[in-house]
């Protein structure tokens, strides 16, 4: 099958021949209608993601299609089931499983985030050596094998070019606002950055009932489009953290019950900590490298919280239909996301598409004949 693979951080992403293996048990065979580029895929190209241990790696996390062949113990799917693929699929088993948060599993399954089946094994093959699905996913490929309990199966004839963006962008944005701030109605919220995530965790804050969603971004386009899904204030950024901090605050004087840092910035967490009113929480969704320290103000920490935001803390089974439902009710706008579409074999501009960050996702369409 074509894939789009990535053998270092210097070349960028090329189309090659990967060779896909049958499903074991517990495993499906999906054949892939469309994927969304993220900003991690963009990140990986350039090396920048925590999760680069096992190359080559085939690209891709935000997939959906239909089901191609079921392993053997699979019962509730068959040939031709719409779906989207989740990013990860805990355990069910494991203490943390267990006591309920499946978004903190233990299990080996968790090896699926370097691109890794259970036991170390994977389904992809280049040129008889090894090759590895992106966090285990790999959409940017006509097949991808992941275990059943990555599948969400979807209701028919929705849009898999557009559905495919819940697998990453909505889950994260989403379950940062219900999961982990929980944010209830009444509350404040400044949201930091305004690609993909940002914008859900703007729609997910209007949802959830906030009466004030700040809006900050450096691109104005992004402002407009913010306004679009539910910011009632909408700020360009300052390189001075200052400016940004009193413009919230003249808005909401003593801070808001909310931020989210959605870029991956040291010197943005911080200021998002002085944007927030006692008792009030930061909420860590955007990737600062593993090994870095944060510094923090201890004066502030002694009434606020900084919440580490694990993906939105998402259970796929749960957050994907509950999206769904959303986006089909006209409550969450999910095709105002969706940029520019390019096909599988244009996956160099894909890539520079999203690279310019102008679209809030870029799409790669893989199997026109689904969509
Ligand atoms: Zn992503
Ligand atoms: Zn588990």
């Amino acid at each position: 099958m074509r894939a789009a693979m990535l053998h270092d951080f210097t070349r960028g992403p090329v189309l090659e021949d990967v060779t896909v293996s049958a499903p074991r048990a517990g495993e499906v065979l999906v054949r892939i209608a469309a994927s969304g580029v993220c900003g991690s895929d963009v990140h990986a190209v350039h090396g920048k993601a925590n999760v680069l241990k096992n190359m080559p790696m085939v690209l891709g996390h935000e997939g959906a299609g239909v089901i191609e062949e079921v392993g053997e113990g699979i019962t509730d799917l068959k040939r031709g089931d719409p779906v989207v693929i989740a990013m990860y699929g805990p355990c069910g088993l494991c203490g943390t499983c267990s006591s309920g948060k499946l978004h903190f599993c233990e299990g080996p399954e968790m090896r699926s985030v370097y691109g890794e089946m259970p036991d170390g094994s994977t389904r992809l093959s280049l040129n008889g050596t090894p090759a590895y699905p992106f966090v285990g996913v790999g959409s940017m490929a006509e097949y991808a094998v992941v275990r059943r309990s990555m599948i969400v199966k979807v209701k028919p004839d929705l849009p898999l070019d557009t559905l495919c963006i819940t697998a990453c962008a909505l889950t994260t944005g989403l379950g940062a606002v219900f999961n982990v701030a929980d944010v209830r109605p009444g509350a404040t919220v400044a949201v930091i950055g305004c690609g993909g995530v940002g914008m859900s965790v703007i729609q997910g804050a209007r949802i959830a009932g906030a009466t004030r969603v700040i809006a900050i971004d450096r691109n104005p386009a992004k402002l407009d489009l913010a306004a679009n899904l539910g910011a009632t204030h909408c700020l360009t950024a300052s390189d001075d953290g200052a400016e940004n901090i009193a413009a919230v605050k003249q808005i909401v004087p003593r801070g808001v019950d909310y931020a989210f840092e959605v870029v991956g910035s040291k010197a943005l967490i911080q200021q998002g900590l002085a944007m927030t009113a006692r008792g009030g929480a930061v909420v860590m969704i955007g990737v600062v490298p593993w090994g870095e320290d944060i510094a923090v103000n201890a004066g502030l920490m002694f009434d606020r919280r900084l919440l580490g935001c694990l993906g939105g803390h998402n259970i796929p089974g749960r957050e994907i239909p509950r999206i769904i439902d959303l986006y089909q009710s006209g409550r969450l706008k999910l095709d105002e996301l969706v940029g520019h579409k390019y096909p599988l074999t244009d996956i160099r501009e894909a890539f520079a598409n999203a690279e310019k960050a102008e679209d809030i996702r870029t799409v790669v369409t893989i199997d026109p004949r689904l969509l």
